[in-house]
């Protein structure tokens, strides 16, 4: 066997997963060796303040604030800083300096993944981000790789752990958005500005880097349509789950034809409808599940912890052993595919069903105008049921919940205009598009 000189791994951020990273490769060095065929060493551990405390012991002497100079020597640079200055800048210096590059970065993947993987290509450099989306969860290598031979029809996913946690204490405790998230920012879950998590921004990277990979197709992040959870209220929660259904906010990458029977590919997030039956019901907490379909392979579903530093970092660890044994090997990295290319469409030609929540004027005739509205719009109505009675204005007033049949966006959206606009109705509660039938 050839001996190999230690491969010198530079790691840049010793946070919540940096320093968990670093934990493994200083304590299990000799086992991940056997596994790379070679042995490694850490280089060193760039973070911003030598003084910072740290979830795991790192000797002093491995801690710089240097980050630029410990990449320039290494071999493979894993990057745990988060953010994207200036973590692009040292990977493409990375990249171009010969080295092999890991990161978990999601917001630097779904804002510059083009650039980086054009870089890596250039020089036949590997970049892997196993623990860019779904922490822990295995997707990034099934979808590139496992499936590489099948077509990827549409992917759903439960991808960020804390609207999970917040819808779910909603749906199973019965408490209000502000209790569920109060108790998530409590538990360390939510950030102190959460706007990330509840905005749907974290969870739109994810999506773009998903139906990047899934459709081999370039998804800018601009192009994901993005909805947050925080119009969403206890009361459609609970009336969701006595209709069969449990909302989700889902990360959605699905290949479709739009009105002109254009192929292409939607990415968006919103809170949807999901059946009780579904498998994603059943996600609970702050865990994360991607349900990906595909044509010969059917549905399959990846489940697990979706963040945490110790559960994060065998997502990293794993890239590290792919990473460094293909350094010892030689030869080109897994370039990124994109040779479909499909145009991204927009929400507009999406087509799935709705529920729509309506407060009507409680009058003769009432119910045909309503069913009039819909049909001239070319929404077809499956289910429609007649809740409860207000009694509270001068004119009485009825609930009432109509499902639809698969509709596309626009024409659900003039239905909705054209609802809000008639005199008959008092107001338009809520509208959820129903996902996973
Ligand atoms: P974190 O706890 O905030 O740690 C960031 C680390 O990077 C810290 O050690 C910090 O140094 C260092 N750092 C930040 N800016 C730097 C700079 N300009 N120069 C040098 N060092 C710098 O972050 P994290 O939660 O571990 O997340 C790291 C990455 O993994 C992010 O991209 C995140 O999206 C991704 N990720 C995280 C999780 C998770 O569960 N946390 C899950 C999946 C993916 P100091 O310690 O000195 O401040």
């Amino acid at each position: 066997m050839i001996e190999y000189r230690n491969l010198r791994i530079a790691l840049l951020g010793a946070g919540s997963v940096g320093a968990q990273v670093a934990h493994q490769i200083l304590n299990h060095g000799e086992e991940l060796a056997a596994r790379i065929g070679a042995g490694i060493e850490l280089a060193g551990v760039a973070v911003r303040n030598l003084d910072s405390p740290r979830t795991a012991d790192i000797p002093r002497h491995l801690l710089t604030t240097d980050a630029e100079s410990l990449v320039l020597g290494a071999d493979i640079v894993i990057e745990l800083m988060g953010g994207i200055e200036p973590a692009r800048t040292l990977l493409l210096t990375a990249i171009n300096s010969g080295a092999d590059v890991i990161t978990a970065n999601k917001a630097l993947l779904a804002h510059h993944g083009p650039e980086l993987f054009e870089a890596a290509a250039q020089v036949g450099a590997q970049l892997y981000y196993e623990a860019a989306v779904g922490g822990a969860i295995p997707i990034i290598r099934p979808l590139r790789d496992s499936l590489a031979g099948d077509r990827v029809t549409r992917i759903l996913g439960i991808v960020n752990g804390t609207t999970n946690f917040i819808l779910d204490r909603i749906d199973t405790l019965g408490e209000s958005m502000e209790d569920a998230l109060a108790i998530a920012t409590e538990l360390g879950y939510a950030e102190a500005d959460p706007t990330a998590d509840i905005g749907g921004y974290d969870a739109a990277q994810k999506a773009c880097i998903l139906a990047s990979l899934a459709f081999h197709t370039t998804v800018p992040a601009e192009a994901v349509y993005r909805e947050g959870i925080t119009d969403i209220t206890r009361e459609q929660v609970q009336a969701a789950r006595k209709a069969g259904y449990v909302v989700k906010i889902l990360a959605i990458a699905e290949r479709i034809k739009d009105a002109d029977g254009v192929e292409g590919v939607s990415a968006r997030v919103y809170p949807a409808l999901v059946p009780d039956t579904h498998p994603l019901a059943a996600v609970h907490g702050a865990n994360n599940a991607v349900f990906v379909e595909a044509e010969s392979a059917g549905p399959l579903m990846f489940y697990g912890a979706g963040a945490g530093g110790v559960q994060t970092s065998s997502a990293v660890l794993g890239d590290l052993v792919s990473a460094a044994r293909r350094h010892v090997v030689g030869g080109p990295g897994v370039g990124e595919s994109t040779h479909a290319n499909y145009p991204i469409l927009p929400i507009g030609a999406i087509r799935t069903r709705y529920q729509i929540t309506l407060s009507v004027t409680d009058e003769p005739g009432v119910l045909a105008e309503i069913a009039n509205i819909f049909r001239e719009r070319e929404v077809s109505v499956e289910t429609l049921e007649q809740k409860t009675y207000g009694s509270d204005t001068t004119t009485p007033t009825a609930t009432l919940v109509i499902g639809t049949h698969e509709a596309t966006e626009a024409d659900l959206a003039a239905t909705v205009a054209a609802l809000e606009a008639s005199p008959v109705v008092v107001g338009v509660a809520s509208v959820l598009r129903v996902e996973g039938l």
